[in-house]
């Protein structure tokens, strides 16, 4: 359920795959002001995740300036393949989509 997943997430972000996983939702500012502030507290500390936000915006806000019209979601193998990339590259653990 996913209210379980919120309320864990709620007062602690250690974890960098918690960030990861709020990523899509800091871009896309739909983060809330309470987990936006958590969120940028581990950013502060953490160069990994940053490093990671900085690319992944550039990614997000390259696809929007292509303009939706040309854009489809990704294709849940490339969504994956592009995931392990970003785990080799950042040593970091994305999970992967079903
Ligand atoms: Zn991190």
């Amino acid at each position: 359920m996913c209210e379980t997943r919120d309320n864990e997430i709620d007062t602690e972000m250690n974890s960098c795959d918690q960030v990861m996983e709020l990523a899509g939702d800091y871009v896309d500012n739909e983060l809330s002001a309470e987990k936006k502030v958590i969120f940028l507290k581990h950013l502060e500390s953490c160069p990994t995740c940053t490093a990671f936000i900085a690319s992944y915006s550039h990614v997000v806000e390259t696809a929007h300036a292509l303009g939706e019209a040309n854009c489809k979601p990704l294709d849940v193998g490339v969504q994956n393949r592009l995931r392990g990339a970003l785990n080799r590259r950042l040593g970091i653990a994305l999970p992967y989509l079903d």
